[in-house]
């Protein structure tokens, strides 16, 4: 039996939680972003969403984000799995796999005398330049996120979307101005630097994108050469990558003509770059967009679908192809094995 209860969802069979917001005795965790990250007595993860969800539970104590940190945990122990490394839980058997959204993202697998359910976390199927490639199994049941789930959210090819970064970035810097990219510190800040770096630009970090840069390196992650943003030694001549929260202007920026731009997948909305108050927004997601989410179904070829985070419409542009398809409703009781 899962269930949805407080928000949370919750897997009886296995006394397990899922990206809770609560703290919780044992959690599995997907991902390092806040809103499915949290500190518990227990964190089930990946063993690179382990490595970012330390760093991050350290970080809240150094940055005053709390919209955006988990609070620290010291105490919080981590129970790491490598992908495709199964493990036996009382009758199942659970096996962690790449989501492709972020390092360490991760999918989970519960398999049982009833079948089948893969849990997606948040997810991407396209190749990105410093998440791990994405996996899809077939499965009977799949609980996945619809952020993107309308048609007009066809994310342009990557490449395509950091030719036009570069370009602007470049143009802005021969034009003496500042060019800001605003961009989550865990996963779009690091495509980032990887994107801008491979073009030889000259890069300037905030020090939580900094901090979880390291996690990527540690990792194995190739990342280009970047500075570390102190506002002294800052001359006006680098690239800012900088997070998003608040949007407001680096010290060192504030008085010199600057250019901004939002990294996001909203950026296919034609209000968006005034919904965020930059100059321009470019397209770059961590997340599926809408072929992505049809063709994840063709690949895991499920029985049930069942959906979380995004347009409930969805579940009805499902259906009318003949998928049995659901939304994730609060304190639902589904027997899902
Ligand atoms: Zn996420």
């Amino acid at each position: 039996m899962f269930s949805l209860a407080e928000k949370s969802l919750y897997v009886a069979d296995l006394d397990l939680w899922i990206d809770s917001m609560r703290p919780r005795s044992r959690c599995y965790v997907s991902h390092g972003h806040a809103d499915h990250a949290r500190a518990h007595d227990v964190v089930v993860t990946s063993t690179n969403n382990a490595r970012v969800c330390r760093k991050r539970f350290g970080m809240a104590a150094t940055y005053r984000q709390p919209r955006l940190l988990p609070k620290p945990r010291p105490e919080t122990v981590f129970e790491e799995h490598d992908f495709n490394e199964p493990w036996s839980l009382g009758e199942h058997r659970l096996t962690l796999f790449s989501a492709g959204h972020v390092l360490g993202s991760a999918q989970l697998l519960i398999e049982g005398a009833r079948g089948r359910f893969v849990y997606t976390g948040d997810f991407k199927l396209e190749p990105s330049y410093t998440a791990e490639p994405a996996e899809v199994k077939p499965c009977d049941t799949v609980l996945m996120e619809c952020t993107y789930g309308r048609p007009h959210y066809v994310f342009p090819p990557r490449a395509e979307v950091a030719a036009e970064m570069v370009a602007w970035a470049r143009s802005a810097l021969e034009d003496g101005a500042v060019p800001i990219f605003y961009a989550y510190s865990l996963g779009k800040a690091q495509e980032a630097l990887a994107i801008l770096g491979a073009a030889g630009l000259p890069l300037t970090v905030h020090g939580a994108i900094h901090s979880l840069a390291s996690v990527y390196t540690e990792a194995g992650v190739a990342l280009p050469p970047y500075e570390h943003y102190d506002a002294d030694a800052f001359d006006g001549t680098r690239i800012v990558v900088w997070p998003p929260s608040g949007r407001v202007l680096p010290k060192a920026v504030r008085g010199r003509s600057a250019r901004t731009a939002t990294l996001t997948g909203w950026a296919l909305d034609k209000n968006m770059k005034f919904r965020y108050g930059t100059d321009t927004a470019f397209p770059l997601s961590d997340h599926a967009d809408f072929p992505s989410l049809l063709r994840y179904i063709e690949l895991a070829q499920p029985k049930k679908v069942l959906l979380n985070h995004g347009w409930r419409d969805f579940v009805a542009r499902l259906r009318r192809l003949g998928i049995d398809a659901e939304y994730l409703e609060a304190n639902a009781q589904l027997a899902l094995f």
